[in-house]
């Protein structure tokens, strides 16, 4: 599962209360920006289209072999009509589509079209944050003075894109990150969708509350359960009402129902996490074996932590139960873990916190977060010792 995208972090973490860098921060953020989100469609099938030509009109899966337990990262269009979607297991989706043709993913292509796409975004702006190979965040407000100059730079980057690409572009024009992304779903594949900023409330009004960034099923059927529906019920439902109901994040749902966003577009976000984790193809019950599997994902994730010359403070092991149930178990230092050892010391704790073995296992995940340097220049050089040169 490591190359499905997740949801993008609010920081609605715990409760913070309105004041002090909440990212929705009123109504003053509103309708005096332009902002494009681009979204390759079905990218890694599209890619595979392109580049393999038999494959053209096929319903195509990018991901795990349905023989193995590995899910589905993307599928073509065609793929799609018969209920496939990302995430989705791979037995299932050959299940559900005989026909399919099953690609293993080539990163290193996908990567190279991404610096591709996102070369020609930063010709037009340099505020391009990326938010996965192949979906980004333009604020384009300098160069385009109104909605029409933003609506024809993002149609001449479309056009740039499928010249250079040879695939297709989908994309949403809006006055916040918030509607952008909705907009650029709007139309696919090959989008274009435009929101006025004059229509932002009525656009957020009526949107289905599960469109909504962050609303996943546990939260949209909590307000289904209240009535809560579309974003003009949401809208109906007073500040403190939703925030009683929903903590912090009610305050996010308050502004969305508006059409309000004030998040910036941030250019080259730094990572906020580097992680590694497996499904297996028959679950784990011995304990020796899932301690093994975990120092694998830690090795993996030290690794990568060494070539980017990155520690973090926090260890996070996540483990899935073969009946789907899954939890994460995590430990915050003071300081940048120091190198390996430290990682598996924390993590043999952590998984003593688990019922891994007792419970047979089907995922394991080892990720690092609190991403900083590795402590004192003296510190860098030994961190991770052992793991130079594996990269
Ligand atoms: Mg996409």
């Amino acid at each position: 599962m490591g190359f499905v995208s997740k949801p993008a972090d609010f920081g609605l973490g715990g409760r913070r209360g309105f004041a002090g860098g909440f990212p929705f921060s009123g109504a003053a953020d509103g309708g005096d920006r332009r902002i494009v989100h681009f979204d390759m469609d079905a990218f890694f099938a599209a890619v595979e289209q392109r580049d393999f030509p038999e494959y053209a009109g096929k319903p195509v899966i990018v991901g795990g072999l349905p023989d193995k337990r590995g899910v589905v990262a993307t599928c073509s269009y065609e793929a799609r009509r018969y209920g496939i979607r990302s995430a989705m297991s791979s037995a299932r989706a050959a299940r559900l589509c005989p026909a399919a043709v099953f690609v293993r993913p080539r990163f290193e292509v996908y990567r190279r079209v991404s610096a591709q796409i996102r070369a020609i975004f930063e010709q037009y702006t340099g505020l391009v944050e990326m938010l996965s190979l192949d979906e980004a965040y333009l604020d384009v407000s300098e160069t385009a003075a109104d909605i029409r100059a933003a609506s024809a730079l993002a149609r001449e980057i479309k056009r740039r894109v499928l010249e250079t690409t040879r695939l297709t572009v989908s994309a949403g024009v809006a006055c916040n990150k918030f509607l952008a992304k909705i907009a650029s779903d709007m139309d696919k594949p090959d989008g274009f969708y435009v929101v006025p900023a004059r229509h932002s409330e009525q656009f957020a009004g009526s949107l289905p509350v599960g469109k909504f960034h962050g609303i996943g099923k546990v939260t949209r059927a909590k307000m289904e359960k209240l009535g809560i529906v579309t974003g003009a019920d949401l809208r109906r439902r007073p500040l403190d009402e939703l925030v009683g109901l929903f903590g912090s994040a009610g305050y996010y749902y308050y502004q969305a129902a508006r059409g309000v966003d004030g998040r910036a577009v941030v250019a080259g976000r730094p990572r906020k996490s580097v992680g590694s984790e497996t499904t297996f193809e028959n679950d784990l019950r011995d304990a020796g074996e899932i301690a093994g599997e975990v120092r694998r994902r830690a090795l993996e994730v030290a690794r990568i932590l060494t070539s980017r010359k990155l520690s973090g403070r926090t260890v996070t092991l996540k483990v899935k139960y073969a009946d789907f149930t899954q939890i994460t178990r995590s430990r915050t230092l003071d300081h940048p873990l120091t190198g390996l050892n430290e990682m598996l010391r924390l993590l043999s704790g952590l998984l003593q916190k688990t019922e891994a073995g007792a419970r047979p296992v089907r995922l394991l995940g080892v990720t690092v977060s609190g991403l900083c340097a590795p402590g004192t220049p003296r510190q860098a050089a030994l961190a991770f010792p052992g793991m130079a040169g594996t990269a």
